[in-house]
């Protein structure tokens, strides 16, 4: 079946800064630093990459960044800044899309990284037309967390969402649209949903917290975040064989440089950055 191509825009929500031996679990700092460079609090730099999916009919929003319900000390802590990357609601209107004719809001999963901007700062809701879409696992994870994950989950960033109502939650792999379906991984947190995207004779993967940066392409590059961190190796592994096998390109949330890029083997057989992807970013598209 000749499916037709999407228009799939970058939409970014400024950067932030996370800890780099945090980012990077048990890898040494002197290896990891080389590729991230960490600031002077040991952050290295993030991006808090969302995607905007338009086929015609739907305008489908994937996660929607850190939003705005931060105090000055929460942002100086998180390092958050729109200055250089504007914020998500302003990358949105720099492509001419109304927050209101978002028709579905989907998170990868309930962390404040990837679903902080559903909530206005007045407490009302950021994509009030949209339905929007989870993982029932991970919601009854953000219900009632781990202490180890407690702090990812904020009540604040659901506020307002109502199940049956305005949100919808999905259980096991998922579909939303013919050229948009979603994969289960559950190494990072239960029940998380990674997007695959098919358009234009390419399949694309959005990594979230799978593969969050193209340095974690490297399979023992895990974060320290991670629940089950051996579940998140073994996840990578079929993911990126999958990948390379099939020449898909993977998208990465928290890359700072690159949209994604497809997968190629070195010497050894690990697997490295093949052919960047650029998405295009604000204002422009690819499909
Ligand atoms: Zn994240």
């Amino acid at each position: 079946m000749q499916l037709e191509s999407l228009q799939i825009d970058v939409v970014e929500d400024g950067r932030f800064g996370l800890d780099g031996g945090a980012m990077f679990g048990i890898i040494p700092r002197p290896l990891w630093s080389r590729s991230d460079p960490p600031d002077e609090a040991n952050r290295i730099e993030m991006a808090l990459r969302c995607l905007l999916i338009r086929d015609g009919q739907r305008c489908i929003l994937i996660d929607n960044g850190m939003g705005e319900q931060w105090n000055d000390r929460q942002r100086g802590q998180f390092a958050l800044d729109r200055t250089r990357v504007p914020c998500l609601l302003d990358n949105l209107e720099r492509l001419g899309v109304d927050r209101r004719d978002i028709t579905d809001m989907v998170f990868t999963h309930f962390h404040f990284d990837h679903n902080g901007g559903t909530v206005m700062p007045d407490g009302s809701l950021a994509f009030p037309g949209a339905m929007h879409h989870g993982s029932k696992v991970n919601y009854d994870l953000a219900l009632s967390p781990s202490a180890k994950d407690a702090g990812s989950f904020r009540p604040e960033d659901r506020a307002g969402l109502v199940i049956g109502e305005n949100l919808t939650l999905h259980e096991g792999p998922w579909r939303l649209t013919p050229q948009l379906d979603f994969i289960v991984s559950d190494g990072h947190t239960l029940g998380m949903h990674l997007p695959r995207i098919v358009s234009g004779g390419e399949t694309m993967v959005f990594c979230a917290d799978l593969v969050p940066t193209s340095s974690h392409l490297h399979l023992p590059w895990v974060m320290g975040y991670d629940c089950m961190p051996v579940r998140t190796i073994e996840e990578k592994t079929d993911l990126l064989a999958q990948a390379y096998d099939h020449n898909w390109i993977l998208l990465f949330e928290h890359d700072p440089e690159i949209d994604g890029c497809r997968v190629v083997k070195d010497e050894r057989g690990r697997y490295r950055r093949g052919e960047v992807i650029d998405l295009g970013g604000i204002g422009r598209s690819w499909g």
